[in-house]
């Protein structure tokens, strides 16, 4: 089944809001830009254009569509994709209730009718026959035939596709086709250069300048064992996840532990050496 994430407002944000479209953002998700990426974004919007967003994991990518979603006044429908997620749980299927069988949309389809941004995170988890379901939404046709029902819906003019990628971790298992990546327009998303990761994790945790920069130094060491067989580096979430600890009044050494060497490998020699790291940035 599908995993769906719906942001609803508490309230309507204002008496002439369309009661068809009651999924919104109730406040605005803080982002800070790295470059370009917001304009381009509303290019992309403004032009029907899909999207594919690039980056590591925990870099900022679901924070970004989340921001522009709020910018933009658009519902968001976030997806996360695995192995197991068919066409079926992107578009509905008929359901028996008491009164006899009726149809339900799926996220996909709900999200092309109302004119929503859909997001689907990790899209290269899902199986290929569940990503061709996305092709005719991402061309000039923009349209999602429906098989069982026989419909074949149009895509409302606000109607934006999202999707998100991690090309480190993907190369070795498995990739977007290239006939799939060309369908979208790609924005690059990496970790923040230390000052701007640095006001993030103060920002996102309530940490102060000395205990983030450090923890954004000690986390600029660790992303270097990567040569060293780390498979997947410290992320800016879990930067955010050790302050919030530390800040809670965890003593640094175990919020360290639990929230950034843990996670990240269970490997001794790997385990050892950030704490070393750890020891020589919290002396
Ligand atoms: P991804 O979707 O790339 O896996 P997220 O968007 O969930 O990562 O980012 C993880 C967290 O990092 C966010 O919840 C947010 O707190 C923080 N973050 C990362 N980059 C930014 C940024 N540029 N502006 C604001 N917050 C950011």
């Amino acid at each position: 089944m599908v995993q769906l994430t719906l942001s609803k407002s508490p309230e309507p944000r204002a008496p002439s809001q369309d009661e068809s479209q009651p999924w919104r953002l109730a406040a605005e998700p803080w982002y800070d830009p790295t470059a370009d990426e917001v304009t381009l974004f509303e290019q992309c919007h403004a032009q029907q254009l899909a999207v594919l967003l690039k980056g590591p994991t925990g870099c900022g990518k679901t924070r970004f569509v989340e921001h522009m979603a709020w910018r933009l006044d658009r519902p968001l429908i976030t997806i996360a994709c695995h192995d197991d997620l068919t066409a079926s749980d992107l578009i509905g299927r008929f359901l028996i209730g008491h009164t006899g069988t009726h149809w339900v949309d799926g996220p996909l389809t709900r999200a092309v009718r109302e004119g929503a941004i859909c997001y689907l995170d990790e899209v290269v988890e899902a199986r290929q026959d569940t990503i061709v379901v996305l092709h005719p939404l991402t061309d000039y046709r923009r349209i999602l035939p429906l098989d069982k029902t026989g419909e074949t819906l149009t895509a409302s003019p606000h109607f934006q596709l999202v999707v998100s990628y991690n090309p480190g971790y993907q190369r070795m298992l498995k990739d977007l086709k290239p006939s799939t990546r060309q369908r979208f327009v790609a924005l690059d998303f990496d970790f923040p250069p230390a000052e701007r990761e640095t006001l993030i994790v103060m920002r996102e945790s309530g940490a102060d300048h000395a205990t983030a920069h450090a923890l954004v130094s000690l986390c600029q060491r660790l992303r270097t064992l990567h040569d060293r067989g780390l498979a997947e580096v410290p992320s800016t979430r879990l930067l955010i996840a050790t302050a919030r600890l530390i800040v809670s009044g965890i003593a640094v050494q175990s919020a360290c532990q639990a929230a950034l060497i843990s996670p990240l490998s269970d490997d001794p020699a790997l385990v050892g050496a950030m704490r070393d790291l750890v020891a020589l940035t919290f002396v």
